[in-house]
């Protein structure tokens, strides 16, 4: 077999078991309507939950950093790639979340892998919620240390894995909200047992960051934590409307970090017209306490409207609201009739979901209006 034929059998391998994926091309800004092949869509899809993404002031201020600094970075940001708006977007995103320090990274997916991998090595063991992100479980592969599942948000279980293991270097992991099912992990207990066995805690708050907590600060700021024993990390792609992330923690963690997270290290620095645009994202963030009002009422809306319907609605009080289908057949036939209607919202299989649990992933953002979320409501309710 040539490779481009074994190539061609795995993807008809994929095609059979129908796990396919196909992209739409997208004409039009992000937002709540999206034009599509053509055709504008109602679309409950993106992790724009503040509505950012589209927003002028975040364009004015990335044109202004293009006029100022160009596009490129044109190198680590240990060598020449580390530009004044990059500093001063560190700088604010530390105090914004109560850290000492922050850092930033071109990506989430890049973060997770640099701190998990340059913070443990073999010998280590890192404890991993059993639905943490595809970016963390393959950034504890990467560091070598002894991978310890826990069964999601079994603290007892992760109890006696952490016991299990006394005088060695200790990491746990845990998402904050978790991306597919949209509930918060007990971050105060997840600390406490943190400090009892002295582990290290680290955080992935890609949903919570600009959603939880007061003025947007975050999952931690949500439960009025703070502890040298936390880093955490929080993407710019997400509620913060453009792109990259942090990590906060410790000055010495921080420091730590820069110094030899390989992805940190040798990668270009993220183009500093997109720290200029996150730095007026952070302020609108800061000063969104109507886009989060907005966003609370459409989230109780969504969920007083969908009740008594005979799909579960897992509890879930952030903007991710995973509607459980069950079988993958109907719950694409349910997409897919609510794509005929306009309405565009993910549907999410296994793998990435347990087998039996296929679900509609609805994403709901400050930008949707009442209407537009009656209009889903009434869709899924005709089709149940
Ligand atoms: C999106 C996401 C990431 C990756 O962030 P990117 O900036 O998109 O690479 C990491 N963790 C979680 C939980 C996410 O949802």
């Amino acid at each position: 077999m040539s490779w481009d034929e074994e190539f061609a059998a795995q993807l008809r391998e994929l095609e059979r078991s129908t796990l396919i994926r196909r992209r739409r091309r997208v004409d039009s800004a992000c937002g709540p309507r999206l034009e599509v092949d053509g055709r504008e869509l109602l679309a409950f899809c993106s992790n724009d939950y503040l509505g950012l993404a589209a927003d002028p002031a975040l364009a004015r201020a990335a044109v202004e950093g293009a006029r100022r600094y160009g596009v490129g970075a044109g190198g680590s940001q240990l060598i020449s790639g580390y530009f004044r708006p990059h500093q001063a977007l560190e700088e604010r995103l530390a105090a914004f979340v109560g850290a000492p320090r922050a850092l930033c990274f071109s990506s989430g997916y890049l973060a997770n892998l640099g701190v998990i991998a340059t913070l443990m090595r073999p010998g280590d063991a890192v404890f991993s919620d059993q639905l943490n992100h595809a970016s963390l479980i393959d950034g504890i592969r990467l560091c070598g240390a002894d991978k310890q599942v826990y069964p999601h948000l079994d603290l007892r279980a992760l109890e006696s894995q952490l016991a299990a293991r006394p005088g060695c270097r200790k990491l746990v992991v845990t998402d904050a909200v978790f991306s597919m099912d949209g509930d918060l992990a007990p971050l105060p207990e997840l600390l406490a047992l943190c400090d009892a066995h002295e582990a290290l805690l680290f955080i992935d708050d890609a949903h919570g960051f600009g959603v939880l907590g007061p003025q947007g600060r975050g999952s931690l700021a949500h439960f009025g934590l703070s502890s040298p024993r936390v880093l955490t990390m929080g993407t710019l792609g997400k509620a913060a409307g453009v792109a990259g992330a942090f990590v906060a923690g410790s000055e010495a963690a921080i420091e730590w970090l820069l110094q030899s997270a390989r992805t940190y290290m040798f990668e270009t620095g993220p183009p500093p017209l997109l720290a200029q645009a996150t730095l007026a994202a952070v302020d609108l963030i800061e000063r969104g306490d109507a886009r989060r009002r907005h966003l609370r009422t459409l989230i109780d809306g969504l969920r007083a409207g969908l009740r008594g319907l005979r799909w579960t609605l897992l509890e879930s009080a952030t903007p991710i609201q995973a509607l459980i289908i069950g079988s993958n057949e109907e719950a694409q036939a349910v997409g897919a009739a609510l794509l005929q209607q306009g309405i565009w919202v993910p549907v999410i299989r296994p793998p990435t979901v347990a087998a039996g649990t296929a679900r509609l992933r609805i994403s709901l953002s400050a930008a949707h209006t009442v209407a537009q979320l009656e209009r889903l409501i009434a869709a899924l309710t005709s089709l149940a």
